[in-house]
């Protein structure tokens, strides 16, 4: 049997459409969009790439992102949506895309169909393959035991994880061999609660995409390999169904 690879597959390189990836935080969709990106050849479209890109160029949509989240707001909507929208209008997305961060909301969701169903991705033949939505689902026990495993070196930042990568000598950094500690953020109460608040924004949002049918779910229990492998799986089994219905 072969080795799965996450190698770039020029074989398995062709238009996926329009898909967008959900997942708590630690459930590893980063990494995966990232593989989805090397495999097949399409773009991650990351929105806090998106906002950081606009502000550092000072472009009109960096400046007004900018003065609100300097008043500690949060960047409406309408604001994202023209990022993304401008994002997705390049030529690097004819073949698909994937969505990282967006749609966070449900009203989002409605504004990206609204969008690729008028054309969004006009002329673009992929861009009329149906979005597909994939959820990394975690259990959450498993999530906070991932999580709560981080460890940092205070002197040097180094991040180790005590089951992924932990330390060659239990406690301290493999670099400066200071201490390690444990950062508030990845003390088990916080995570928790940003686990719950991941769950009470985005389960509207896989309830809108359930009843629409564009929802996949992959375990994200396995190795970061297995989970991509499941993702690669769909993508492909999905390329046949498409090429079917438009004979
Ligand atoms: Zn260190």
């Amino acid at each position: 049997m072969d080795i799965p690879t996450v190698s770039v597959d020029t074989h398995a390189r062709r238009a996926t459409g329009p898909i967008v990836l959900l997942g708590a935080p630690g459930a590893g969709k980063g990494t995966q969009a990232k593989l989805i990106a090397a495999h097949f050849g399409i773009p991650q479209v990351s929105t806090g790439d998106l906002l950081r890109d606009h502000v550092r160029r000072n472009t009109p949509l960096g400046q007004q992102a900018q003065a609100i989240m300097g008043r500690g707001e949060l960047v409406p909507d309408q604001l994202v949506c023209g990022m993304v929208e401008g994002r997705l209008a390049e030529k690097d997305c004819e073949q698909g895309f994937t969505l990282d961060g967006f749609p966070r909301t449900v009203a989002q969701a409605q504004w990206l169909d609204g969008r690729l169903q008028a054309g969004l991705l006009r002329g673009k033949p992929a861009q009329k393959v149906p979005l597909l939505v994939i959820d990394i689902a975690i259990d959450y026990g498993l999530l906070v035991q991932r999580l709560t495993a981080r460890r940092t070196c205070p002197h040097c930042g180094a991040i180790y994880n005590l089951h992924f990568n932990p330390p060659r000598k239990p406690g301290v950094c493999d670099g400066d061999g200071s201490n390690l500690i444990t950062r508030k953020d990845d003390e088990e109460a916080v995570i928790v609660e940003r686990l719950k608040t991941y769950e009470r924004q985005t389960l509207p949002l896989t309830d809108y995409y359930r009843q629409g049918g564009a929802l996949r779910r992959v375990d994200g229990a396995g190795t970061v390999e297995q989970i991509a492998q499941a993702i690669r799986d769909l993508l492909e089994r999905r390329g046949d169904v498409s090429c079917r219905s438009s004979a």
